[in-house]
């Protein structure tokens, strides 16, 4: 089930002209993946994704256009220490749980209040808040649950 209403291409031409970009189908079949999925994918799954839909798209092409929807703030990208980044078709203000197992991200429902965070601030010595990135790190469900022992018998 799409977690947000996927805007239609009209709207979608409209905000990609407003940033200076072009409308195209690449970009439309792109930002339509990401809008219908809540897993959060990266460049590669996207590709994957998107390639029944638009056979000739290559990957670079997945690559710009995931950018051209992040600089249009039609997208999110998440980004991680070890250099990969996950793409978030959700734009408004929202929280993660990554598994550290899968790599699984979760959207978070819950909200944390402004003023639990001026603890932190009261100690950052000048620094300028701006906005925040919450995640929480653990092992999803399928992760935590000791079935690996089955899995295992299986093969
Ligand atoms: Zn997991
Ligand atoms: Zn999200």
């Amino acid at each position: 089930m799409p977690k947000q209403d996927v805007i239609p291409d009209e709207i979608l031409r409209e905000a990609l002209e407003a940033n200076g970009q072009r409308f195209t189908e690449q970009r439309a079949a792109v930002y339509r993946f990401l809008a219908s999925t809540d897993k959060h994918p990266t460049a590669d799954e996207v590709f994957l994704a998107v390639r029944s839909e638009v056979p000739v798209i290559s990957l670079a092409t997945v690559y710009k256009s995931l950018e051209t929807l992040v600089g249009c703030g039609l997208a999110v990208k998440l980004t991680y220490g070890d250099g990969s980044a996950r793409y978030d078709g959700r734009t408004d203000p929202h929280h993660h749980a990554r598994c550290v197992q899968c790599s699984r991200i979760f959207d978070l429902p819950g909200h944390l209040p402004r003023e639990d965070l001026s603890a932190l601030e009261q100690g950052s010595d000048g620094f300028q808040v701006t906005g925040y990135r919450l995640e929480l790190t653990g092992f999803c469900r399928e992760c935590a649950e000791p079935s690996s022992s089955e899995e295992r018998e299986s093969t």
